[in-house]
């Protein structure tokens, strides 16, 4: 049955042919041919019996007549020449002794079987035998026995068998060629369409369509078909349309994007010159006032009071003020420009990715950390952490950043703690460890959660020193290596910053084991 179902449409449906045909034809000649031989076997019966009739009444008065007439009897049985079935011929008088008998010249010499009385046939071999009482006017005067050869009648039936085996397999040639020229009338429109299927999985091109031969079922079936190419190809050309509508908006984006980091770049760098010439001269300008007002002391008794007054005003009050403004504003401005340039540099330089091992870069930065986790009296714990991909400096920085945070907003009015966890994902888009870097500290309220990760945004800019920049640079690092950067955190009780990276990835047999095997360059513009 399995093999039957493996066959193509086009073969199933000439073995479904050819079996119902087959079967037809099979029956009908095997009734046919039965019936014939019956036929043929009771006509070698039947002129058999007539003749013998016809015998026994030619010798039914020489029989009676008895001894004498032997001569009248064997003429009339030497006729039986003319039938080329009959052999062999006896004549018993009612004594049961031979009277006369007739052999057929070239046939065997067999002996007559035992008399029977009363006449039957007997089909024995490769002979009938036929018995027959022979009368005169009523009265019983001898039996008649007549031995007829089958094998004429075997020829003929092996002849009949032969041409109707000859008919039969002509039968058999003739429907095996209907039935794979009538097969293509339904098996034709359906392998049309698993054709054009195909073609249309080879080439994508759905604006295809299947000519309709027909309003049968299978005119239906093309009528659906075409309906759904024709949805198929309305909402690949949507998407298509989509997808290079996203495709222009993010090259546009990207540019966008460029140009912005590239103003950023060129004003946080070339702010900083015209900023050093503001600090160096309002240094030099310091200097200045510090001269005039040594001047203004050696000239004192020159000087009118009024005007020394006023000047003393000056140079000690208006002018050292101003200058303490414009020092600690261009510092600020210094310290902004300075993060900006820091932002700005993340993702322009070529870096190396490779297999990273997360233990080993926790504990540097751990013990980086070390003094100010002990000066503030945190307990800090760091679970074992699978290893990921990417590049060591730039996760160092994003996890000296976490921790700093971490550490920099503990609630001081509770001992610290802080943890680092990790577990692996398996996704569709390949497999990521998931690291959690957790405190208990201040926390953050959930209106702010998404925002700490833009730039220059702080909470509490009072309390605690800081650019802003720290976890916008966490976030840009991580979205370079295709991870994600997200915070979940409950004010007054702590905060839990997730890190989704790509796991690390597997080394290839007979690569020499080092991570440098599956190490690539991310590159940027070089500066
Ligand atoms: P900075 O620390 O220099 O202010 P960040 O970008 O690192 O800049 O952080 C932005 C703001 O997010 C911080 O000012 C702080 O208010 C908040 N923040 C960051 N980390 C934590 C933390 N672990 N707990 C509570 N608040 C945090």
């Amino acid at each position: 049955m399995k093999f039957f179902q493996n066959l193509s449409i086009k073969n199933k449906l000439v073995v479904i042919v050819l079996t119902v045909t087959l079967s037809v034809i099979g029956l009908g000649f095997t009734v046919m041919v039965t019936m014939n031989i019956n036929t043929f076997e009771n006509d070698l019966l039947n002129s058999t019996k007539t003749t013998g009739d016809f015998l026994a009444d030619a010798c039914s008065m020489p029989l009676f007549l008895g001894q004498g007439y032997e001569r009248e009897v064997t003429d009339e049985m030497d006729k039986l020449n003319i039938q080329a079935t009959i052999e062999n011929a006896v004549i018993y008088n009612n004594a049961g002794v031979e009277f006369a008998r007739y052999e057929r010249a070239g046939s065997p010499r067999l002996a007559p079987p035992e008399l029977h009385k009363e006449g039957y046939k007997e089909l024995k071999g490769n002979y009938l035998h036929l018995w027959r009482p022979i009368f005169l006017k009523n009265e019983r005067v001898g039996t008649l026995y007549i031995r007829a050869s089958r094998t004429i009648l075997n020829e003929k039936i092996n002849r009949y068998l032969k041409t109707m085996s000859i008919s039969l397999l002509v039968l058999i040639f003739l429907a095996y060629i209907l039935a794979v020229r009538a097969q293509g009338v339904i098996s034709e429109p359906i392998l049309n369409l698993a054709r054009v299927t195909g073609d249309i999985k080879e080439t994508g091109d759905y604006s295809v369509r299947v000519r309709k031969t027909g309003e049968d079922e299978i005119g239906v079936l093309y009528t659906g078909f075409n309906n759904m190419l024709e949805q198929i190809h309305l909402r690949e050309k949507q998407r298509d349309e989509a997808e290079a509508e996203q495709r222009r908006l993010m090259a546009e984006l990207a540019d966008k994007n460029k140009e912005l980091e590239q103003v950023v770049y060129v004003t946080s760098h070339d702010l900083r010159s015209p900023l050093v010439n503001i600090q160096g001269f309002s240094k030099e300008l310091a200097y200045s006032v510090d001269e005039l007002s040594a001047l203004l002391q050696t000239q004192a008794e020159e000087t009118p009071s009024r005007v020394k007054e006023k000047l003393a005003l000056i140079i000690e009050g208006d002018i050292p003020d101003s200058l303490k403004f414009i020092l600690s504003s261009t510092a600020k401005m210094d310290s902004l420009l300075s993060g900006l340039l820091k932002l700005s540099r993340v993702g322009h330089a070529a870096v190396s990715f490779a297999n990273i091992d997360m233990n080993e870069l926790i504990s540097e930065i751990h013990n980086a950390f070390e003094f100010h986790l002990k000066e503030a009296g945190v307990v800090f714990k760091a679970a074992n952490l699978p290893p990921c991909f990417g590049n060591d400096v730039e996760l160092n920085q994003v996890f000296s950043n976490l921790l700093g945070n971490a550490l920099k907003y503990l609630d001081r009015g509770r001992p610290g703690k802080i943890s680092i966890t990790a577990q692996r994902q398996h996704q569709r888009e390949g497999d990521s460890v998931l690291y959690c870097v957790e405190d208990n500290g201040i926390g953050i309220a959930p209106e702010h959660q998404k925002k700490v990760f833009e730039i220059f945004h702080r909470l509490h800019p009072e309390d605690t020193q800081g650019e802003g920049l720290g976890l916008a640079i966490v976030h840009k690092i991580v979205s370079r290596h295709n991870g994600k950067v997200w915070v979940e955190s409950e004010p007054g009780k702590g905060s839990r910053f997730h890190v989704s990276l790509p796991a690390a990835r597997k080394l290839e047999p007979g690569s020499d084991g080092s991570d440098g095997a599956n190490d690539f360059t991310l590159v940027g513009p070089d500066r």
